[in-house]
């Protein structure tokens, strides 16, 4: 077994063999240009480029017409709200999104504030849902655009993006998904969730780093969009720039393994988490679960270990690579804002854990993680005062603690 062992699977994924295989003629000796029309240099990576598409289409029941590629999510986002905020300005200038958002939309949207649009940030709920009720009671005349995610990149938590859709549709407000978490792990059909807009990233499905691409519905509704890069009217005229054939050709392959092997990758993420948390759960007291125990991605596990904080749980786990809820890589501090907005309480926030599961993890890799963990929280707890109280039946929430002088 080699250490340290990936699972954090949701911060990004390794690429896939088979990928890097497809990527590397392109890599190559076949390094055309997609938009040069004069010589087979460029038909050849035309013809890949346009493979790669139909490929993203069928695994999200799009057209390859629909698809426009980009450098991932993050620009994806930017292009879906600017784009569609500045093309539909005449119609109105409200948008709703929420508070468990990635940044990538909350900063977008902080930005259409500037510019003068309203925006509703739904609270979800204690598990990290956004209910369709709640989008109704949001709307208004002036919505142009609903902006929710399919699945949490912190929790794990799905939303009821098919009933969303449906209530977005008959009002006809257009309906924005951010599916970075979603595809490849959740069946998507654009059609029948009835979505408009749609991001997703090579980088999070065994494909390349740097490409992605945003789906923009062609009919019922056709959705325009203002563009956010201008030059050599590529993607047309949606997104300027010379395509980057490798990433695509990578995507399109990571695409069309996802669609393939979508139902063994769930059922083996599925499995192994909740062999994971069934022997956590068992062997330590004092976990809760961050997330929505039944709607959720299947290979997430966001952890909550009371009375040991997140960064010392994660220095005491070396041998695993996961990410921590409190977010103290940056200055502030500040526990993960997903967990803020579901309500859960800054203590078990700081001592959060995501544990991510994928297509290449291993049962004894699972068996080895959980070693550690349990090893590790129990010796933390052990130099906890707070928890030796719990232990002795006190109630330390009745405690009234003396200020120092
Ligand atoms: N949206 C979600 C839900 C994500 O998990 C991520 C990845 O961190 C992004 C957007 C940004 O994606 P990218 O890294 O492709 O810019």
């Amino acid at each position: 077994m080699k250490l340290p062992i990936y699972l954090d699977y949701q911060a990004t994924t390794p690429l896939d063999p088979r990928v890097l295989e497809a990527m590397m003629p392109y890599l190559t000796s076949e390094f055309g240009n997609a938009a040069n029309r004069s010589h087979p240099f460029g038909w050849k990576a035309e013809e890949a480029v346009e493979k790669a598409r139909n490929a993203i289409g069928a695994l999200i029941g799009a057209s390859g017409k629909e698809i426009v590629f980009t450098s991932g999510s993050t620009e994806s986002i930017n292009l879906a709200l600017k784009g569609v905020a500045e093309m539909y300005a005449e119609k109105g200038r409200h948008v709703i999104t929420s508070m468990a958002e990635h940044k990538a939309v909350l900063d977008t949207c902080k930005h259409l504030e500037k510019q003068g649009l309203e925006v509703t940030y739904l609270d979800p709920t204690r598990t990290g849902r956004i209910t369709t009720e709640m989008v109704e009671q949001a709307m208004r005349p002036d919505t142009i655009l609903v902006a929710l995610m399919w699945a949490n990149n912190e929790v794990g938590t799905l939303n009821p993006v098919r009933e969303i859709g449906a209530l977005c549709h008959q009002k006809g407000v257009l309906f924005f998904s951010d599916a970075t978490q979603a595809v490849g792990k959740v069946p998507v059909d654009v059609e029948a969730d009835h979505v408009d807009l749609l991001c997703l990233s090579a980088h999070k499905i065994y494909g390349p780093k740097g490409v992605g691409c945003l789906y923009v519905r062609r009919k019922s509704p056709r959705v325009r969009l203002v563009a956010q890069i201008d030059g050599g009217g590529h993607e047309r005229g949606m997104r300027s720039g010379t395509l980057n054939v490798p990433g695509i050709v990578g995507l399109g392959k990571a695409c069309e393994l996802a669609r393939t092997e979508l139902d063994k990758d769930a059922a083996q993420a599925r499995e192994l988490r909740d062999y994971f948390e069934k022997r956590i759960f068992a062997e330590l007291d004092h976990v809760a679960l961050n997330g929505d125990p039944e709607h959720r991605l299947p290979g997430n596990s966001n952890l909550s270990f009371s009375y040991v904080e997140g960064e010392s749980l994660i220095m005491g786990i070396k041998d695993l690579a996961v990410s921590s809820g409190s977010a103290c890589t940056s200055a502030s501090l500040e526990p993960s804002h997903v967990l803020r907005s579901m309500k859960v309480g800054d203590e078990l926030a700081h001592s959060s854990i995501r544990f991510g599961f994928g297509r290449f993890t291993r049962r004894e890799e699972v068996d080895y993680a959980i070693g550690e963990v349990v090893r590790a929280v129990r010796r933390l707890r052990e130099l906890s005062p707070l928890y030796e109280m719990v232990k002795e039946g006190i109630d330390i929430s009745k405690i009234q603690w003396q200020s120092g002088h």
